[in-house]
């Protein structure tokens, strides 16, 4: 355990930001690694408390409570704290196959679940994370590191995500030739193409590939299975599938106008930015551009705010983020009490720069859009809303209702649509004859991740639906255990 009572002696300390006026002028990272002093400080902290909810990964009351992962939490915080980075390495690394990934841009449900926050502030688990993996990088202790033998059994991961990189990994660790196809020109999903370099530097998810493809991953890029690849061919030349090609078909907005120019969809716009980025320093042009438009992102999620910080960074005229539902209590309210992930308020980074750059929080909160309005020429111009308000119908479900005489034009020559995502698509699966669930997702069973087809299984936002990178290393783990079991009848996997 850390230092006893340090929760009080410490107050809790989250790495550093740079100034939003001053990183909105680039594409690097914003947050400052804290430095070991402090951090061993924080790490401190925890108490490794009787009950300790941050590891637990349980549902409680339908929500989530701590990490998913069962990350090791307070064992790796006592090693932190003692400086004993190399054992917290090896602590972290038997349940999270990508640290520096979740160390950014995870929403830390583990944070959320410690008991240090039942009466103060919690253990900064996330930062500490973050610190230890790339401490290790640093050292030269993240090694390729190939199994020793090998098993002659071939699987196939389709999609590059981070359920299909933590796969890939796992069997590969188990012995097996893994090949991951991926349709992109790039490996990483929306490690790559989604989050925003701001978040995760794009040349630490290569980083990983790199390192991966050292221990005998080999990654297939630009092939999409079902068209590039036929999808028969897959059981042929494999033993065993796992797909994990993610929840790709987003949500959209079908009122008049929705036809007009200069109307994205949220990851178009998102992945043609990081592409041009790390094409051409953005010099090629391929990309959509806000530069001196008005903006308006429907969505107030956290895609959404990732295109406000685009956008701010392409240097956009104006931004407002439109969100349909009222804002999230400043408190936890009463049906979300601790350990649960704390449904609350939060001002993120691109509402954070958006405030400083403008002058106030772009968020706008029971907006509901009515239609988009053309110049004549067939490009947007202007995006009509109107106010709502929450009620219940008849049976008791919230729905809105609009406020009249409170419909508003707003200017707009660029919009995103951020608004979610409806499930995986359905090509390849009708293709492989895999059924899908109620709700569109790959159907398989959580825990067992196999598909109604023998020797094929589904991992990540493709069987769980949209989510989140810690669930999605998670489910890829899970799916690897299964199918090693699957290949060789028993398994050593976690
Ligand atoms: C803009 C955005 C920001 C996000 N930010 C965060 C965040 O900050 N923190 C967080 O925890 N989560 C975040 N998420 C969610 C998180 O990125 C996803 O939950 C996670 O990436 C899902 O992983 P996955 O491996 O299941 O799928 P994906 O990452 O979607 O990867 C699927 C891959 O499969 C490929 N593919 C699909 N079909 C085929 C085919 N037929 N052949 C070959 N390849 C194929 C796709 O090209 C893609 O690369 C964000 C999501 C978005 C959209
Ligand atoms: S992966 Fe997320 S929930 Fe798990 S320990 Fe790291 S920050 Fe916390």
């Amino acid at each position: 355990m850390g230092k006893p009572g340090a929760f009080m002696e410490y107050r809790r300390e989250v790495p550093a930001e740079r100034p939003p006026l001053e990183r909105i002028k680039d594409w690097q990272e914003f947050r400052l690694p804290l430095p070991e002093e402090k951090l061993r400080q924080q790490a401190a902290r925890c108490m490794d408390c009787g009950v300790p909810f941050c590891h637990s990964g349980m549902v409680l009351g339908g929500m989530i409570a701590g990490c998913p992962n069962h990350n090791l939490i307070p064992e790796w915080n006592d090693l932190a704290y003692r400086g004993l980075w190399r054992e917290a390495l090896d602590r972290l690394l038997k349940t999270n196959n990508f640290p520096e990934f979740t160390g950014r841009v995870c929403p830390a449900l583990c944070e959320g679940a410690c008991t240090a926050g039942l009466v103060g502030k919690p253990v900064c688990t996330k930062s500490i994370e973050w610190s230890i993996i790339e401490k290790a990088y640093a050292q030269g202790w993240m090694v390729p590191r190939p199994p020793r033998r090998r098993t002659g059994k071939k699987v196939a991961v389709v999609g590059s995500g981070p359920s299909g990189l933590a796969c890939a990994d796992q069997l590969n660790k188990a012995g097996h030739l893994v090949t991951v196809f991926e349709r992109s020109d790039r490996i990483g999903g929306l490690l790559m193409y989604g989050i925003p370099n701001m978040k995760l530097d794009k040349r630490l998810v290569q980083r990983r590939v790199d390192l991966m493809t050292a221990e005998g991953v080999r990654f297939v890029t630009r092939t999409f299975v079902g068209r590039d690849y036929p999808a028969e061919k897959l059981l042929e030349e494999f033993d065993a599938v796992v797909l994990c090609c993610g929840s790709t078909r987003p949500r959209d907005l079908n009122v008049p106008g929705r036809e007009l120019a200069g109307i994205h969809m949220a990851v178009d716009y998102l992945s043609a930015n990081t592409r041009c980025l790390l094409d051409s320093g953005h010099r090629d042009g391929q990309y959509i551009s806000a530069a001196g438009k008005d903006v308006i992102v429907i969505g107030g999620g956290d895609t959404g705010t990732d295109c406000v910080a685009t956008a701010l960074r392409q240097g956009c005229r104006s931004v407002a983020q439109l969100e349909i539902m009222p804002p999230l209590p400043v408190r936890r309210a009463p049906d979300n009490p601790w350990p649960q992930y704390p449904r609350i308020y939060k001002v993120d980074y691109g509402q954070e720069e958006a405030a400083a750059l403008f002058g106030s929080d772009p968020r706008h909160y029971c907006v509901m859009t009515k239609a988009f309005h053309g110049d004549g020429q067939g490009h947007v111009q202007g995006v009509l809303t109107v106010q709502v308000e929450w009620v219940k119908d008849a049976y008791g479900r919230p729905v809105p209702r609009e406020i009249a005489g409170s419909e508003k034009v707003w200017p707009a020559q660029l919009v995103l649509l951020a608004m979610g995502f409806l499930g995986p698509e359905e090509e390849l699966l009708k293709q492989l004859g895999v059924q899908q669930d109620q709700r569109g997702n790959v159907a398989a069973e959580y825990g067992k991740f196999a598909t109604n087809v023998p020797g094929i299984f589904a991992a990540g936002d493709m069987r769980r639906g949209q989510s989140l990178v810690i669930w999605a290393i998670n489910e890829g783990r899970g799916a690897a255990r299964e199918c090693d079991r699957y290949l060789m009848g028993e398994t050593r996997l976690p």
